[in-house]
């Protein structure tokens, strides 16, 4: 396995720091302060063609392989977490479903605008009394002639207020348990949906996190994706896109995290030396270059198993699990270097510990990676085969 990145790469991680650097940085700490998600931020993503890393140029999306949606993500969430995770929505968890999923007519219609920027993707699992447990879901969609009628409620959907397009769960038999679960494509447009922000969030807060209501709505048969049942199984294999760019994202937390520390490490002095000559200072920056390391190799394992294709859940899980943690730890130590400025928002780092731990909840919590990793060791999990047929470049999903 080669992990040097290639020209192409390294320019796209120049292109995705300099437009960090100067257009995401020294706004982040106002939006969060304002709670405003900056949806021109995403419209400059377009521009950039970051809206469709991982998608096929014939798709409209910018044709590059795993690892460099990785970059990208690490890079963004360098800048704020926010950007990062409506590219993990729109890319990671709707627009690479659709395209693994979709029909020839779906991926015209939604995912080719979507991969372009034109249209913001969106996806909506959770539900109030379901969370980790996705087959305690209560949302229903019931058939009638040529539509189905969709009703229910989905909270903590990230995009909730601007996305176009949203992939929606819900029971279409519900005596099937969780064999009974489709997805859906619905536009926001539709009569009897609605959105509602969530206000008093403890971090991402220039992110827009919410509610998802389906009151009657008529969702057209023809926007079921995959077939009846097959909702869990395309849930699952999202996410095994969507925890791949969480992931990655944490690494750009813990490069922020590092970065902040060790300027603060040259600036501040105690004792007659700069505080980074303090052997525990030095273990913290220590944890959190070795937490970036091992983080990063690991996202890149993950990243090289899906450009050849090859089934990944464990690997991403393990990723996704360890990465997480890693950035949180590493921001709470970024905190601790800058002492009691470190608990105020003059510095960024306060703003990091806040950030960091939503990831350590959303696409699989901390406790559900750990319980998937003993299963995996104990051979209580096993992945199954896939029996849908998928594009050459990632023939199996999780069809648990
Ligand atoms: C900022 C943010 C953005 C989000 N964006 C989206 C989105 O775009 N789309 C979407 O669908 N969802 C989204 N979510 C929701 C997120 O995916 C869920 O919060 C997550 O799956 C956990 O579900 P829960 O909050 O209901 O917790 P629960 O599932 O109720 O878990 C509560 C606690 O119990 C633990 N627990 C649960 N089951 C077990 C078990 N079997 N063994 C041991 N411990 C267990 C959990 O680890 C956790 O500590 C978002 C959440 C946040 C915070």
């Amino acid at each position: 396995m080669n992990f040097e990145l290639s020209e192409e790469q390294q320019m796209l991680r120049d292109t995705v720091r300099n437009f960090v650097d100067k257009e995401i940085m020294p706004y982040a700490s106002d939006w969060d302060r304002e709670g405003k998600f900056d949806t021109k931020i995403m419209t400059r993503l377009a521009d950039l063609g970051l809206m469709g890393v991982c998608i096929p140029e014939e798709y409209g999306g910018s044709g590059m392989d795993y690892n460099s949606l990785a970059i990208v993500c690490e890079e963004l969430e360098r800048g704020d977490t926010a950007f990062r995770t409506a590219v993990s929505v729109h890319t990671g968890l709707n627009s690479m479903t659709l395209l693994q999923w979709g029909t020839e007519e779906q991926k015209q219609k939604y995912l080719v605008p979507q991969a372009k920027g034109e249209k913001v993707g969106a996806f909506g699992l959770t539900e109030p009394g379901a969370g980790s447990d996705v087959a305690s879901i209560q949302s229903t969609a019931v058939k009638d002639g040529d539509h189905y009628v969709l009703n229910g409620q989905k909270t903590w959907i990230s995009l909730c207020d601007t996305a176009d397009h949203f992939l929606v769960f819900a029971y279409t038999d519900k005596a099937k348990k969780h064999h009974g679960i489709s997805a859906f494509i619905v536009e926001r447009t539709w009569e009897g949906f609605s959105s509602k922000a969530i206000k008093g969030k403890h971090g991402i807060r220039s992110g827009n996190t919410g509610e998802l209501f389906f009151d009657n709505v008529r969702v057209p048969a023809e926007n079921l994706l995959g077939e009846e049942g097959e909702g869990f199984k395309i849930a699952m294999a999202s996410l095994d896109n969507g925890r791949f760019t969480v992931a990655a994202g944490a690494c750009g937390q813990i490069m922020a995290c590092l970065e902040a520390s060790v300027n603060y490490c040259h600036e501040r002095e105690t004792f007659g030396k700069e505080i980074g000559r303090h052997q525990l200072v030095q273990q913290m920056i220590a944890k959190m270059e070795a937490g970036l390391q091992m983080s990063r190799l690991l996202v890149f394992r993950a990243g090289e198993l899906k450009n050849q294709g090859k089934r990944n859940t464990r690997e991403t899980s393990l990723a996704k699990w360890q990465a997480c943690d890693f950035a949180n730890q590493a921001a709470d130590d970024a905190v601790q270097i800058h002492g009691a400025y470190g608990y105020s928002d003059e510095y960024p780092v306060e703003r990091y510990l806040r950030n960091s731990k939503a990831p350590v909840i959303y696409e699989g919590t901390r406790e559900i990676h750990t319980i998937m990793q003993a299963e995996y060791v104990l051979g209580y999990r096993k992945d199954k085969p896939l029996n849908k047929m998928l594009p050459a470049w990632e023939k199996e999903l999780v069809s648990k």
